[in-house]
C-alpha cells in the first residue's frame, strides 16, 4: 500500500487522539492493524494472531508511543516515518508473550481503550497482562477525529468519487438484455481496477425483483429487457479511501408508468435530502427529508433502510444518517444519501452519491446522471 499522508498530519492526528483520549481519562490507546491504525500511522495491513499494537499515551500520560511489532514483520513497517512521528518500534520474538510486553511499556495505566475492530484474542490477551485496568473501546474517542475529514482526506473522497463515476459511465458496455448479473458484475469489477480503485470491495447488480433486495449482490438471472437494474459499487483507493455510488438503469425498454412515477419520487426525495445538507443540521434530519417526501408518495414503508453513512478508510462509519441520530453535521463529515424504494418480488430503485458538508452546503462526489436512464 501507498504511504501518502505527510507526516505532519500523521502528527497531528497523533496528538489529537492523544489528547482525546486524556479529555476521557483513559491512559493509553491500543490499536491493532485496521482503519484506525491506518489513519493514525497510515499502515495498512490486517490483525492476525500475532500480536501487532501501537501504544499511544494519553497527552500527559508517562509511557512512551511505541509500535509493538512481531521481530519477523518489522521489515514491514520501515518505510513509515515513526521515527519522525516519535513512535519507537519494539520488536518481539516467537515464543515471548507480547502482552507482557505492551503492559512494560504501558507505565502502570488504570484504564485503556482498545480499537473497536482488536480481534478478541488480543483483547484478552492485553486484559490479563493489565490486571486492574479498565478496558473500553477507542471508537467513541477515534470516531469523533476520523468523521471531520481533512482536506487530504476529501482529496482521496474526491478522486474515489471521480473514479466510479468512471465506472457508472461505461454500464452501457455491460448492462444487456441476455446477460446475468454476475456476467455484468465481473465486467463491473474489472472496471472498478481499471479505473484506479486497489480492489473492486462491492459489486451489487439487482435485476428485477432481485432489485428489491437492498444488499443482493449477484446472481445467474438473465437479464431482461424491461427490467429496472440497481447497480451499487464500489472499493478503496489505493491509499484505501472508499467510494459507493448508486445508480438505477432500465434495461432494453422504458419501464412502466408507475415504475417512472415511483423512480422521480426517489430521485426528487434523494434531490432534496442532499439539499438539506448544511452544518448545524442534524443527521437525522437528512433522513427524515427522504422520507418524508417518500411518504408523500405512499413509498414510505419501501424506504426500508436508513438514508446514508459515513465514509472513508471504511465504507461504512460514522456519522449515520439514520433517525435518532441527532448528531450535527459539521464541514468535512462525508457520507452517502442513498434513498430507496423496494417492491417485493417486483422491483427496486437506489439513488447514492457521496456527499462532503462544506460551509455552506454541500460538496456532491457523484455527478452521473440520476435519471432513469434506459440502456
Ligand atoms: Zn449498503
Ligand atoms: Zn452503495
Ligand atoms: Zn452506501
Amino acid at each position: 500500500m501507498t504511504a501518502a499522508v505527510p507526516s505532519a498530519l500523521l502528527a497531528d492526528r497523533l496528538r489529537r487522539a492523544g489528547d482525546a483520549a486524556a479529555t476521557r481519562d483513559v491512559d493509553l490507546l491500543l490499536i491493532t492493524p485496521g482503519t484506525d491504525l491506518r489513519y493514525l500511522v497510515d499502515a495498512g495491513g490486517e490483525s492476525h494472531e500475532r500480536l501487532t499494537c501501537l501504544v499511544l499515551p494519553a497527552t500527559g500520560h508517562r509511557a512512551p508511543p511505541a509500535l509493538v511489532v512481531p521481530r519477523l514483520e518489522a521489515p514491514g513497517w520501515a518505510h513509515l516515518p515513526l521515527a519522525e512521528l516519535g513512535v519507537e518500534i519494539v520488536t518481539w520474538n516467537d515464543g515471548e508473550d507480547p502482552y507482557l510486553l505492551v503492559s512494560d511499556l504501558a507505565g502502570g495505566p488504570q484504564a485503556v481503550a482498545v480499537g473497536d475492530t482488536m480481534p478478541a484474542v488480543h483483547v484478552f490477551g492485553l486484559r490479563d497482562a493489565l490486571p486492574g485496568c479498565t478496558q473500553d473501546l477507542a471508537g467513541p474517542l477515534l470516531r469523533e477525529l476520523r468523521m471531520r475529514k481533512d482536506t487530504a482526506e476529501v482529496a482521496q473522497l474526491r478522486a474515489a468519487g471521480a473514479a466510479i463515476d468512471r465506472v457508472h459511465a461505461r454500464m452501457p458496455e455491460f448492462l444487456a438484455p441476455g446477460r446475468t448479473e454476475a456476467e455484468v458484475g465481473a465486467d463491473i469489477a474489472a472496471a472498478i481496477v481499471e479505473e484506479g480503485h486497489a480492489s473492486a470491495a462491492f459489486v451489487i447488480v439487482g435485476s428485477g425483483p432481485n432489485g428489491a433486495s437492498p444488499h443482493h449482490e449477484l446472481s445467474d438471472r438473465v437479464i431482461e429487457s424491461g427490467d429496472v437494474v440497481v447497480v451499487d459499487i464500489g472499493g478503496p483507493l489505493p491509499t484505501g479511501y472508499f467510494s459507493d455510488s448508486t445508480r438505477t438503469y432500465a434495461v432494453g425498454a422504458e419501464p412502466p408508468l408507475r415504475v417512472r412515477e415511483a423512480y422521480a419520487a426517489l430521485q426528487d426525495a434523494q434531490e432534496r435530502a442532499v439539499a438539506a445538507v448544511r452544518p448545524g443540521v442534524r443527521a437525522e434530519d437528512v433522513d427524515a427529508v427522504a422520507r418524508v417526501r417518500l411518504t408523500e408518495s405512499g413509498l414510505g414503508e419501501r424506504f426500508l433502510h436508513r438514508t446514508g453513512h459515513g465514509i472513508g478508510l471504511d465504507v461504512h462509519e460514522d456519522p449515520y444518517i439514520v433517525g435518532g441520530n441527532a448528531l450535527p453535521l459539521e464541514p468535512g463529515m462525508a457520507f452517502s444519501v442513498e434513498p430507496g424504494v423496494y417492491l417485493d418480488g417486483a422491483w427496486g430503485a437506489r439513488i447514492e452519491d457521496i456527499v462532503v458538508v462544506t460551509d455552506d452546503g454541500c460538496e456532491r462526489l457523484n455527478t452521473r446522471p440520476r435519471d432513469l436512464v434506459v440502456l
